[in-house]
C-alpha cells in the first residue's frame, strides 16, 4: 500500500509538513498562550483577509464545514424572516436540506449545475417575494467546479437590501473576496479547504452589528453561533465548548504560510496557474471537460468520464492511487465525470507529475 500520495481533491487536501508539525503538542483551551495568542489572532487575521479588522468578526466553530453552514443558517435566520437559496449544484441543496431540518422558511430557486444562477429570475423573484429577507448562494459550486456570479448577485441582494450569506468553503482563502465592497453580510468557510489547514472546524465571518442582533434564534445548542461569538468575545479566544486544540494550532501555522506566500492574491494565482495547466494537458491526453472555460474556478475541474468501454473509475482511480495521486469521483447528477482538485500544497511539478502518472494509468 503506497500511503504517501498527494491529495487532488476539494478537501482535506495536502497540507505542508510545517502545518501537520503544528499539532504535535498539547494545548490546554483556558490558557492565554491558546486563547489570546492562537485563537484570538486567528479570528483577527480571517477578518483581515475579509476586508476589515474594524467592521468585522469571525467565530470559530467545530465540525465540518457543514457545522459552521447550519449553524450560520439557523443563527442569522429568526422565525420570521425568508430565506432565498440560489441553488445549482450539490453544496446549494444542502442549504436546502439544512433549512428543512432548521424549519427555516425558504424558496429554492434552482438552476441545472452546468448552468450560471440566471439574475433576472434572481431579481424577479425578488420583486414578488418582498417578505424575503435573506438571500444564501455557494461561491464556488464545488459539484461541478463552477464559480458563480458573485459581484452579479452580491450588487443584486444589497440593491434589494436582503442579508446575503455565502458559502465560500472552497473558495475563501484561494480566491479574493472582500466581503465589506461586495456587500456580503455572512461568509462561511472551513479550516481544510483554501487556507490549507487540516479538517476539525469552521468559521463565519459578518459584521459586529449582524450577530449581535441575533440573540435567541438558534435552534440549536451546540450551533448557537450567537452564543459562541459571544463566548469568544467576552473571554477572549475562549470557546463554549472544547476546542480542537491541536487543528486550531495547525490552521495557526497555515496562516503562517498564506502570508508568506504572498497572501490570498499569490495563492489565486496559482491555483489559477494549476489549474490551467491541468485543463491543457488533460485535452492533450483527450479529456473534456464539463463546464466552459468561462464557468471554470482555480479550485476544482470536472472532466467528462471517457466514452470507452473498458473505462472504469474506480481501475482508473486505483492506477493513479498507485503512482502516486488521488482524484475524486464527479458529483454531477446527470452526466458521468471525475473531479480533480488543484488546490492544497500542489505546485506545477505536482501537476506534471499528474499528467504524467494519467498518460501512463490510461488503459482504454
Ligand atoms: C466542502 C464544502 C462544504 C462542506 O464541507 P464539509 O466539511 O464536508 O461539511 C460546503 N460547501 C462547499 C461549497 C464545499 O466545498
Amino acid at each position: 500500500m503506497k500511503n504517501n500520495y498527494l491529495l487532488l481533491t476539494p478537501g482535506p487536501l495536502s497540507t505542508s509538513k510545517t502545518v501537520k508539525e503544528a499539532m504535535l503538542q498539547d494545548w490546554c483551551t483556558w490558557d492565554d498562550d491558546y486563547n489570546l495568542e492562537v485563537v484570538e489572532k486567528i479570528r483577527t487575521q480571517l477578518c483581515s483577509l475579509a476586508g476589515s479588522t474594524e467592521l468585522l468578526t469571525a467565530t470559530l466553530m467545530q465540525g465540518s464545514g457543514t457545522a459552521s453552514v447550519e449553524a450560520a443558517l439557523g443563527t442569522f435566520t429568526s422565525r420570521k424572516d425568508t430565506l432565498l437559496v440560489i441553488n445549482n449544484g450539490a453544496y446549494g441543496a444542502r442549504i436546502n436540506q439544512i433549512s428543512d431540518y432548521l424549519n427555516i422558511n425558504f424558496i429554492s430557486l434552482d438552476f441545472a449545475e452546468t448552468h450560471y444562477p440566471d439574475i433576472d429570475l434572481i431579481e424577479q423573484t425578488l420583486q414578488e417575494n418582498p417578505h424575503i429577507s435573506h438571500v444564501a448562494m455557494v461561491h464556488c459550486e464545488t459539484t461541478t467546479g463552477m464559480l458563480n456570479p458573485l459581484e452579479a448577485v452580491a450588487e443584486l441582494v444589497t440593491r434589494y437590501n436582503k442579508t446575503f450569506i455565502l458559502d465560500a468553503m472552497s473558495s475563501f482563502g484561494g480566491i479574493p473576496i472582500d466581503m465589506i465592497k461586495l456587500g456580503v453580510d455572512v461568509l462561511i468557510s472551513s479550516s481544510n479547504k483554501c487556507i490549507q489547514g487540516v479538517p476539525g472546524f469552521g468559521f463565519v465571518i459578518c459584521k459586529d452589528s449582524l450577530i449581535s442582533q441575533c440573540q435567541g434564534n438558534a435552534r440549536s445548542l451546540s450551533l448557537d453561533l450567537y452564543e459562541q461569538w459571544q463566548t469568544m468575545e467576552q473571554n477572549r479566544g475562549k470557546w463554549r465548548f472544547t476546542s480542537p486544540t491541536h487543528v486550531v494550532r495547525a490552521f495557526s501555522q497555515a496562516l503562517i504560510e498564506l502570508e508568506s506566500e504572498g497572501g490570498i492574491a499569490a495563492r489565486y494565482n496559482r491555483y489559477k496557474s494549476n489549474q490551467s495547466l491541468l485543463v491543457n494537458g488533460m485535452k492533450e491526453l483527450g479529456f473534456e471537460t464539463l463546464l466552459p472555460a468561462l464557468f471554470h474556478s482555480p479550485i476544482i475541474t470536472s472532466f467528462y468520464s471517457p466514452n470507452e468501454p473498458e473505462y472504469d473509475f474506480k481501475q482508473f482511480y486505483e492506477r493513479l492511487k498507485s503512482l502516486g495521486y488521488v482524484i475524486y469521483p464527479g458529483k454531477v447528477s446527470d452526466a458521468d465525470c471525475f473531479r480533480i482538485g488543484n488546490i492544497g500544497e500542489v505546485y506545477q511539478k505536482d501537476i506534471e507529475g499528474l499528467l504524467q502518472a494519467v498518460y501512463e494509468a490510461k488503459y482504454w
